[in-house]
């Protein structure tokens, strides 16, 4: 039998190693900016081509590396971090693991210009493949500049697993902001194919937040600071008027390094309970400050996970203090009055209305929906089995159909000479057309009642409202789809936006301007030029709907349609407008025409059926 078993050569450990470290151009973003962190620099500058996929760029003004420095850090397992095995519970730098620029050399052309202070002149390196190409000597200030060309040039199945530009950069922009939000006294700038999207200087940490967020975020704050011998936190949490339905705005830090943890996470929720719809996240950005003997950064490559020594002491420390700064702020005066009202304590903003999104989420309170997660229970409404919309359909089209048969006519005037006392007055008083072919009622403002040949149907119009426009809206996005109906705005509407939003909007207009949205760019934000014709709603609360679902991935369904679902929320007629007779009918017979009627896109139930011999067991 032959040996078999061979050392793997260095570059191909390196690439191995790089599938852990660099997924997407993101990670290599987060690498080199921790780098320039640990490195000491007061400004550190991000320029990305195309995404980063042809360039990625990260100048700092850090120590620097003298030339042999220079040649070794890409080695693997070459660290200036550590020393011993001991070391690895004492960690205040970024890396320690010496394993990024060797992977990132590994699956790109590396370029590195550095000088050391102690040196005159620096030297530019060039990597191939994981070995240097060449070596000049280059005059430089004191620093280090990184260009990484052609991410993942000879690894194309990583290549082409990247996505589009649009999501590459919310990853890059994810990671550049936690970075950023950890390092308020550093200078930070990203730039993407020449456009700069943020430039944040040395500031406050609430300056930074707001920085990092947009300056309507500065009368969402509410500070947190409290310490014990073993660990402090201090930072801000959102008030509850502001959680949003999606997730994307909650950062924890431990010792200045952005960690996931579930528990921390449970715990923070856990303060605003009852203060909050559930199914919402607030915002928080969070730091803790822990001895780092405490703490296991070593569980996961990219290092996001964390475990304490100290969860408890950790839960007991932060319950109270978010609390309390709640509290403090007027946000909380007592922890068990009803939603109703504690959705009305945000005094609106003074320069806009911005009343839709506590309007928004009360009425849309439903325990069993969230947005957000990853796991997919979000959007099995958008496309529910079929099972349950063919027995609505047949029952539709046996009672009511416009264009039934003789047979069906004589059942409907039998059926309305049934009608209670009550639902005939309101229907003499309705329109003509409507007597003639249906019961109809509006109960509550809320809900539209009629009759069956076997009992009751009760639709709630609002969600009724968001499935007919929701599957409008996506008819609009199919290649021969109709023409959006767009009303233009006489006063075009101008929204401020951060620079990652405004991004993420820009990115969008194409296929918005078939939903009838007309979108431009603007100095600080976007201008909305045209609304879809049947939005009953505001272009703010658009924007903002579509930056809900910025955040979230769910399996099977695009962007573009959980984004329609969005629209079509917020532009459906509201719970308390009352509807005349004719728009009754004309909502229940678009509503009948839907593919699925019985769902609105979140996948909640539009319409509730009580059978006869349900009424019957009543009066019993
Ligand atoms: P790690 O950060 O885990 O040590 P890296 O592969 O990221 O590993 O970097 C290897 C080494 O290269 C670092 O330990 C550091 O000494 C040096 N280095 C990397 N980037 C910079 C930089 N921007 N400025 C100065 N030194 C750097
Ligand atoms: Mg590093």
């Amino acid at each position: 039998m032959p040996e078999v078993i061979r050392q793997l050569p260095e570059n191909v450990a390196n690439q191995i190693a790089a599938g852990e470290v660099i997924q997407r151009p993101a990670s290599a973003v987060k690498e080199l900016m921790e780098n320039a962190v640990d490195a000491g620099a007061s400004r550190i500058d991000v320029r990305l081509v195309d995404a980063g996929r042809t360039l990625i760029h990260v100048l700092d003004n850090g120590v620097g590396m003298v030339e042999a420095d220079a040649k070794r850090c890409f080695d693997r397992h070459a660290t200036s971090k550590i020393n011993s095995a001991e070391d690895l519970f004492t960690i205040v730098s970024k890396g320690f693991r010496g394993e990024a620029l060797a992977s990132i050399a590994s699956i790109a052309h590396v370029e590195l210009k550095t000088r050391h202070e102690s040196d005159e002149c620096g030297v530019q390196l060039n990597m191939e493949g994981g070995t240097l190409a060449q070596e000049t000597p280059v005059a430089m200030k004191v620093g280090t500049q990184i260009a990484v060309r052609h991410l993942f040039f000879n690894v194309p199945a990583r290549r082409n697993f990247l996505k589009s530009d649009t999501v590459e950069m919310r990853h890059v922009i994810d990671d550049f902001q936690r970075v950023a939000l950890a390092h308020e006294a550093i200078h930070f700038t990203l730039t993407h194919n020449d456009s700069e999207l943020f430039d944040l200087r040395p500031a406050t940490l609430r300056k930074r937040v707001i920085g990092v967020f947009g300056s309507k975020y500065d009368e969402r704050l509410v500070p947190v600071e409290e310490s014990t011998d073993v660990v402090g936190v201090i930072g801000f949490v959102g008030k509850p008027a502001f959680a949003r339905r999606t997730r994307g705005e909650q950062f924890l830090f431990v010792n200045q390094r952005f960690v996931k943890h579930g528990l921390i996470h449970r715990t923070i929720m856990q303060a605003y309970e009852g203060l909050m719809v559930p199914g919402q996240y607030p915002l928080y950005v969070l730091f803790l400050t822990i001895d780092p003997a405490r703490l296991d950064v070593n569980i996961h490559p990219t290092k996001t996970e964390i475990k304490f020594d100290e969860d408890q002491h950790i839960q007991s420390l932060l319950l109270p203090s978010i609390r309390r700064g709640l509290g403090k702020h007027a946000v909380a005066p007592s922890l068990d009055f009803d939603q109703e009202s504690s959705l009305n304590i945000e005094p609106p903003p003074k320069d806009r209305v911005v009343a839709e999104p506590a309007v928004h989420i009360n009425t849309e309170y439903n325990p069993f929906h969230s947005t957000g997660n990853s796991s997919g229970s979000a959007g099995v409404g958008l496309r529910p089995g079929r099972g349950q919309l063919d027995a609505w359909k047949s029952l539709y089209e046996k009672v009511w159909k416009p264009d039934g048969g003789p047979g069906q006519v004589q059942e409907e005037r039998a059926m309305q000479s049934s009608a209670t006392g009550e639902v005939g007055a309101q229907l003499e008083a309705g329109n003509e057309m409507v007597v003639q072919h249906r019961p109809l009622f509006q109960l509550q403002n809320k809900y539209i009642v009629t009759a069956t040949k076997s009992g009751l149907l009760v639709i709630d119009q609002h969600r009724a409202h968001q499935r007919i426009l929701y599957e409008e809206l996506v008819r609009q996005l199919e290649p021969q789809g109709v023409a959006p109906a767009t009303q233009q705005l006489l006063f075009p509407a101008s929204i401020d936006l951060n620079a990652a939003d405004q991004l993420f909007v820009l990115q969008s207009r194409e296929w918005l301007a078939k939903f009838g949205l007309l979108i431009e760019k603007h100095d600080d934000g976007v201008e909305v030029q045209g609304m879809p014709l049947e939005a009953d709603t505001t272009p703010e609360s658009l924007i903002q709907a579509i930056l809900e679902e910025r955040a979230s991935e769910v399996a099977g369904v695009s962007r573009e349609e959980r984004v329609a679902a969005q629209l079509a929320s917020s532009m459906a007629v509201r719970v308390g407008k009352a509807l005349k007779p004719e728009e009754m009918v004309d909502l229940v017979d678009r509503l009948f025409g839907c593919s699925t009627p019985a769902l609105d896109p979140f996948g909640r139930a539009v319409i509730v059926n009580i059978e006869s011999n349900e009424l019957d067991q009543r009066f019993r």
